[in-house]
């Protein structure tokens, strides 16, 4: 495909002291730990701590869905209205790897923590809102080892549409008003495809006065005329960022943007592609607590060969399935969706089933694809596991134990497992799109260069056909296996240069250029 490259907005950096020394609060619905639906969860939980190991204060303000157990409650309460309705919230801390952790209270947020976005469209709607008006003023009211952040050299990052609010009411209740005028806020779109959209009616419920309609009202020929909140935050938003260079470009075409790519376009002086990192104190073979029992093994690169044979034999054992090094294991990780491709896998299971091959598939999701991956286990017992669940343990084992991961992902704005997987020494079989595409450089037997396999649409036979290739050289030529293990063991997939593109992104929004 002819794409073009996206021009970064990228000033040259003033160095990183005295004034650009900032204050930045990440807010999000989900943060790993504490809680976690997919990659959001493990941005929020991870980015953070890069900032703060830059130097700035940073501070992540997440709902409180369950009784966590290190924050603390820091005794203040207030109250914001919700729909009418005063709502209180109150704030628990804790203070963790440099950053304040800072858990927002509501009976909204309760009995969520099984399906954080659970409950009807209204009810979303009223937990986001009740979520974001009281984040941007979170640096006012929560004291964080005893001294609030205040709103000076203030940056706000809000992820998604979740909390795409943000930077609309740090414009219409306070910047607009004088208040707040040096805070900023990025907004970064995790995936686009879903937006909060709803009929006009809605914005009754965000509270704001007439004149800010403007920037929810959306037209499309799909939804036709209609409310949305991810496109009231991109207009409002200082900056944009997303979680990879071929996901910014994508996000521009009509496929790609879900009906925002107007907007997006129009906006587009202002977007920043940053391919996400990844925590390598979680995600590291050699400290992994996942693989410190049942038989598995940490391992690193000088006991790649050993320990991962180990962690291997591992798997299979617990999972039940023959006991065998020769025979290639093939993982596959992720929500149960069409964006996953996870259809793709069932069209190339009878051609998968006539190969020497294990397959593994860990994922919940839809009911239907649920149902399937426990009819795949139960028809071939002696090759597939099909384990319909949530564990994180087991995504670890696997990416762990597997010797290729397989992501065969319709879109992807970043993605992370395919990066868990070459950190393990499991090599990708992807769907080149967004993240996907940046991050897994194809493999070139002639220069024995590459990190794993990639195909250019997301139909079965493409998929077989990369996943044909990886399986021979995994079978023929062991040292070209050897190689691509060893490449995507030594990238520096760390936050670390991430974080710097985030400094650079928020720099540039502080001094508005
Ligand atoms: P997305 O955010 O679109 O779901 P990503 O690849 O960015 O996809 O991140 C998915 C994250 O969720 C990874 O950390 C992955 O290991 C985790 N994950 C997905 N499904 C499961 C599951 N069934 N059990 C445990 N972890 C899962």
């Amino acid at each position: 495909a002819n794409v073009p490259v996206i021009e970064d907005v990228k000033p040259p950096p003033p160095p990183l002291a005295g004034a650009n020394v900032m204050n930045i609060i990440l807010v999000a619905a989900e943060c790993a730990p504490w809680s976690k639906t997919g990659g959001l969860g493990d941005v929020a939980g991870s980015l953070p701590k890069a900032l703060a190991r830059h130097g700035h204060r940073v501070m992540v303000v997440a709902p409180r869905y369950g009784n966590y157990a290190e924050p603390q409650d820091t005794g203040v309460r207030k109250m914001y209205k919700v729909d009418g309705q005063d709502v209180e919230v109150s704030y628990f801390q804790a203070y963790i790897d440099g950053v304040d952790f800072v858990f927002m209270d509501s009976h909204m947020f309760h009995h969520m923590e099984q399906n954080i976005y659970g409950g009807n469209r209204a009810d979303i709607l009223k937990r986001m809102v009740l979520f974001c008006k009281a984040a941007v003023e979170v640096p006012w009211h929560v004291p964080c080892g005893g001294v609030c952040y205040g709103d000076g050299n203030l940056a706000f990052i809000a992820n998604d549409w979740h909390s795409a609010l943000l930077p609309v009411y740090l414009k219409a209740y306070y910047r607009d008003n004088g208040l707040m005028t040096y805070t900023r806020s990025i907004l970064v779109i995790h995936n686009i495809a879903h937006q909060g959209r709803g009929p006009a009616d809605d914005f009754a419920y965000v509270d704001l006065p007439e004149p800010y309609l403007d920037l929810f009202k959306m037209y499309d020929p799909i939804g036709g005329e209609h409310f949305n909140i991810f496109a009231a935050g991109l207009k409002t938003a200082d900056r944009v960022v997303t979680v990879s260079h071929g996901y910014a470009w994508e996000l521009r075409t009509s496929v790609g943007g879900w009906g925002l790519h107007g907007i997006i376009n129009e906006n587009e002086w202002k977007l920043r592609g940053i391919v996400n990192g990844i925590d390598t104190k979680d995600w590291n073979p050699q400290f992994d607590v996942h693989l410190t029992s049942d038989g598995y093994t940490n391992y690193s690169l000088e006991s790649l060969k050993t320990g991962k044979a180990q962690c291997k034999a591992a798997l299979q054992k617990e999972l039940g399935l023959p006991i065998r090094e020769d025979v290639p294991v093939i993982g596959f990780i992720g929500r149960l969706d069409h964006q996953k491709g996870v259809d793709l896998i069932a069209e190339a299971i009878p051609w998968m089933m006539g190969q020497d091959v294990q397959l593994i598939m860990l994922g919940t999701g839809r009911p239907d694809l649920e149902q399937m991956l426990r009819q795949f286990e139960s028809q071939h017992h002696d090759k597939i596991r099909g384990w319909v669940g949530f564990s994180v343990k087991t995504a670890h084992r696997i990416t762990a134990g597997a010797d290729i991961l397989l992501m065969p992902s319709r879109f992807e704005p970043c993605g992370l497992n395919q990066l868990y997987a070459m950190s393990y020494g499991t090599v990708p079989v992807v769907h080149a799109v967004g993240g996907l595409r940046d991050t897994v450089q194809p493999f070139d037997p002639y220069n024995e260069s590459g990190l794993g396999w990639t195909f250019d649409s997301a139909e079965a036979n493409k998929l077989i056909h990369a996943l044909g290739n990886c399986l021979w050289t995994y079978r023929e030529f062991k040292q070209s296996w050897e190689g691509l293990q060893r490449r995507g063991m030594t990238q520096d997939l760390s936050w670390d240069n991430a974080a710097q593109n985030y400094e650079e992104v928020l720099v540039a929004a502080k001094y508005q250029w």
